[in-house]
C-alpha cells in the first residue's frame, strides 16, 4: 500500500449526564481475537440518537458513544476472523456494514425464550471502550457485533439511507404475518419507520397502502416508496382521518395499521382505523412517559390483535441489505438522505433530526489521514 492511515481520528461522545455533546481525538484501536477494525465511511443519524441527546431516554450514565448504522471498510481482522455473519469470507478492503450494538448474547433468559430480546445486550456503549459505534472515524468491531459484506454497485448512501428503520420494518412485518391479497394497510407516521414500512409493505399484495403523515414533502416520498394514497396530518382531523380511510375500503376499515408516529396519541386513533379482525403493530413509540386515555372494548368488538416491535435478530440486518441491492433500481433509496454532514458537524446532524427538517441525516468522517512515503 503506498499510504497508511495514522491515528485513531475523531469520535462523538455523548455525556449522558450532562446531555453535552463532544468530537475528541480517540486512540487507534487494535482488533481484539475475532473482531475487526473498520475505518467509518458513512454513518446515519437515528431518531433513537436524538430522543437520548436531548434527555428522553436515559438508559446509560457517564460519555457513550453514537451512531448505530454504518458503512466502512475493513483495515485490520482480528485472530480467527475470516467470514462475516452471513458466512461470507472478509478480508481487509472489504466494505462492510453494521449495526453497533452487540448481537443477542445467546445464554440469557431472554435470548433462551425469545431468541432475540436480550437481557445483556448493551447500547450505547461508553466511550472509554474501543466499539462499534459509527460517529467516529475508525471503529472496532467486537465478535458480538453483527456485520455483513457488502458487494456490488450499491452505494453507502442507499445502505444507511434507511438505517434500522428499514431492520425495523422488515422484523416488523415478520411479527405481523403475512399481508393477505387485497387487503388495506395503514401506515401512521412518514419517518424513515413509516416510509420503510410502505416499502416493505408495498412488495405484499396488499390493496391500498394508506400513509398519513406530515409534511408534503414526506408524504411525497411515501408515495415513490410504495404508498398507493396519503392523508396529510397537519390538514385533517382524526375524524376526516377515519373516513378517509373508510372510504378507500368499502366502509370496512384497516386489516393491518401501523404505528411509526412515535407519539402516544396514535394508538387510539390507530385502534379506531382497524377493521374488525384487524392487526395493529406498534413500529415507532420508543420513549416517553406521556399517557393517552382509550377505551380498550375496542379491541375486543373488532377482535384485534395488537404487536409490540422492538429489535430484531441479526439476519434482519442481512435482509435489510439484501432488500436495499434487489431494489435499488425500484425505489430511490438516496432520496430519504435529506442532510449530509462532517463528523464535526455532529450537534447539527442531531438538530436536523430533531426539528423535523431532515427525513435522514448522515455524518461522513474526514477522509483518513496519510503518511506521506
Ligand atoms: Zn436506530
Ligand atoms: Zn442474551
Amino acid at each position: 500500500m503506498s499510504g497508511i492511515a495514522i491515528g485513531g481520528g475523531m469520535q462523538a461522545v455523548f455525556n449522558m449526564d450532562s446531555l453535552t455533546l463532544t468530537v475528541e481525538d480517540a486512540p487507534h484501536p487494535v482488533a481484539v481475537p475475532g473482531g475487526l477494525i473498520a475505518r467509518v465511511t458513512l454513518a446515519g443519524v437515528c431518531g433513537s440518537d436524538v430522543h437520548r441527546v436531548v434527555g428522553h431516554v436515559k438508559d446509560a450514565t457517564g460519555r457513550v458513544s453514537f451512531g448505530h448504522e454504518a458503512v466502512g471498510v475493513v483495515e485490520e481482522l482480528g485472530d480467527g476472523l475470516n467470514v462475516d455473519w452471513g458466512g461470507l469470507p472478509v478480508s481487509v478492503g472489504d466494505r462492510i456494514v453494521w449495526y453497533a450494538g452487540s448481537a443477542p448474547c445467546g445464554k440469557c433468559r431472554g435470548c433462551r425464550t425469545t431468541g432475540e430480546a436480550c437481557d445483556d445486550r448493551q447500547w450505547p456503549l461508553p466511550s472509554a471502550v474501543p466499539n462499534a459505534a459509527g460517529y467516529r472515524d475508525v471503529a472496532s468491531l467486537s465478535p458480538l457485533v453483527p456485520f455483513f459484506r457488502v458487494d456490488g454497485p450499491v452505494t453507502d448512501e442507499e445502505i444507511v439511507a434507511f438505517g434500522c428503520a428499514l431492520p425495523t420494518a422488515i422484523g416488523g412485518q415478520r411479527r405481523l404475518g403475512q399481508i393477505e391479497p387485497g387487503q388495506t394497510v395503514v401506515v401512521q407516521g412518514a419517518g424513515p419507520v413509516g416510509i420503510a414500512a410502505a416499502m416493505v409493505v408495498s412488495l405484499s399484495p396488499a390493496r391500498n397502502i394508506i400513509v398519513i403523515g406530515a409534511p408534503a414533502h414526506r408524504l411525497e416520498l411515501a408515495r415513490e416508496f410504495g404508498a398507493s394514497s396519503t392523508i396529510n396530518l397537519d390538514e385533517t382531523s382524526a375524524e376526516e382521518r377515519l373516513a378517509r380511510v373508510l372510504e378507500l375500503t368499502d366502509g370496512r376499515g384497516a386489516d393491518v395499521v401501523i404505528e411509526a408516529a412515535g407519539v402516544p396519541e396514535a394508538f387510539p386513533e390507530g385502534v379506531s382505523l382497524l377493521a374488525r379482525h384487524g392487526r395493529y403493530l406498534l413500529s415507532g413509540l420508543y420513549s416517553g412517559t406521556r399517557e393517552v386515555s382509550f377505551n380498550p372494548v375496542q379491541l375486543v368488538l373488532k377482535s384485534a390483535r395488537v404487536f409490540g416491535n422492538l429489535g430484531s435478530r441479526p439476519e434482519v440486518g442481512l435482509q435489510a441489505l439484501r432488500f436495499v441491492q434487489a431494489n435499488r433500481d425500484r425505489f430511490p433509496f438516496s432520496r430519504i438522505v435529506t442532510h449530509r454532514y462532517e463528523l464535526g458537524s455532529i450537534a447539527a446532524a442531531l438538530d436536523a433530526m430533531q426539528d423535523g427538517s431532515a427525513v435522514k441525516a448522515v455524518v461522513t468522517p474526514r477522509p483518513p489521514a496519510r503518511r506521506t512515503a
